[in-house]
């Protein structure tokens, strides 16, 4: 049996004919820049995501792009956030010319480790970027006030993590400006690429607005300079097929979840999961005996855009997903070079072994397949292959 990484034609099956029928409706009207559907799609989110104001653009990397512009950052700044990321999370500051200052992760759930933020915190912070990464939120609490009262902004990188929850709210919503991706593979993928951006400060959100526009307003009269960053009318239309289901296969990948932990450990391969302890302490995951380290499920609402585990020995990784793949399983390495060590950013003079937590993890964390429409068959035959394994290797 091949279990798939991801299948989407599953997905759009089930909704084919309704998807059908958005297309067509835009086809006809064809106002394809900022039609109706934008409109429309954007309050939608919004009021998914529990934010006053939902601003469309072209792709979550563009969203964080256009989200420093607006505050203006570049040059002398200093941004901190995770080095244990997709690329897009650090090469917007890159682009602006100012300086990404990486604090190292937590082991547990592989998002910022608030200790490490509040310690890389200079009178040059001009930012903070926490991304959710795998679907849940990271620890914020900790450095979100005193980020506030030093007047830092705080820009949350929610690509993966659309419907999350931190302390019983969505994400998005507790920094200044929550961005969105709507990357086929996310949890909302669209039919290309597409982000948006979340904000509930007015002057804030017209300002993205007008950013995303070239930064024209009235349209030919430039005071600010923008990009070229909108949401296709005919993506726009498409994503409101698929918003009213989100929130269904947010729960069925929580239960996929649940039933790899519970036949993993059931198996011997993996310890139950101990929590987090609020993220901060460095390695207590070396407690458990097993081969395989299951993802800590410590904030409210996990939406498991990934499900990635870890083998205790890192060396065994690559070993695994050969392993997997002859079996016919799909699995991915997120993200196999953590960000301070990618040649583009050799500016910022990063070396190996400055940020060790988010260099293990780069070496020893797999992603199984998760999608919603997975079957308990496919996820009995991926533990049946972890089982078949040889953990002790050579
Ligand atoms: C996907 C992703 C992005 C970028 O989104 P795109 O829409 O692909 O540009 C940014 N940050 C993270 C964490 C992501 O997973």
């Amino acid at each position: 049996m091949n279990v798939p990484l991801l299948d989407l034609g599953r997905q759009h099956q089930a909704i084919e004919t309704e998807l059908r029928a958005a297309f067509n409706t835009v086809l006809r009207h064809g106002k394809f820049i900022l039609g109706p559907e934008v409109v429309e799609f954007e309050k939608e989110v919004a009021s998914h995501c529990g934010a006053k104001h939902a601003i469309s653009c072209a792709s979550g990397s563009d969203a964080l792009l256009l989200a420093l512009m607006a505050f203006d950052i570049g040059p002398g700044d200093e941004v901190i956030t995770s080095p244990y990321s997709f690329f897009a999370t650090a090469s917007c500051i890159a682009r602006l010319g100012a300086k990404a200052v990486f604090a190292d992760i937590s082991l547990r759930c592989y998002n910022l480790d608030p200790a490490d933020v509040l310690k890389k915190i200079t009178p040059r912070t001009k930012a903070i970027i926490p991304v959710h990464l795998y679907g849940q939120a990271a620890d914020m609490a900790p450095w979100l006030d005193e980020a506030k009262r030093r007047g830092i902004r705080v820009i949350e990188d929610a690509a993966q993590a659309i419907g999350a929850h931190y302390r019983g709210r969505p994400v998005g919503g507790f920094g200044d400006v929550g961005c969105f991706s709507f990357f086929p593979s996310k949890n909302l993928g669209g039919f290309g690429d597409g982000g948006l951006m979340t904000a509930n400060d007015d002057a804030l959100a017209e300002k993205l607005r007008v950013l995303r526009v070239h930064g024209g307003k009235p349209k030919y009269y430039h005071n600010l300079l923008g990009v070229n960053s909108r949401l296709d009318t005919v993506q726009a239309a498409l994503l409101r097929v698929k918003l009213p289901h989100l929130e269904g296969w947010a729960a069925a990948r929580a239960r996929n979840a649940a039933l790899y932990t519970k036949l993993l450990v059931e198996a011997g391969i993996a310890s139950p999961s101990q929590g987090c302890n609020g993220c901060t302490h460095e390695a207590s995951d070396e407690a458990g005996k097993a081969p395989l380290i299951l993802p800590a499920a410590c904030q409210s609402r996990h939406v498991y855009n990934q499900f990635v585990v870890r083998t205790r020995i890192p060396a065994a990784r690559d070993r695994l997903r050969d392993h997997l793949q002859n079996a016919g399983i799909g699995t991915e390495i997120y993200y196999p070079v953590p960000l301070h060590l990618q040649k583009c950013f050799a500016a910022w003079s990063y070396k190996a072994g400055d940020l060790p937590r988010a260099e293990k993890a780069a070496a020893s964390t797999l992603a199984l397949p998760i999608f919603p429409e997975l079957t308990e068959a496919e996820i009995r035959e991926v533990v049946r292959c972890l089982g078949g394994f040889d953990w002790r290797g050579e």
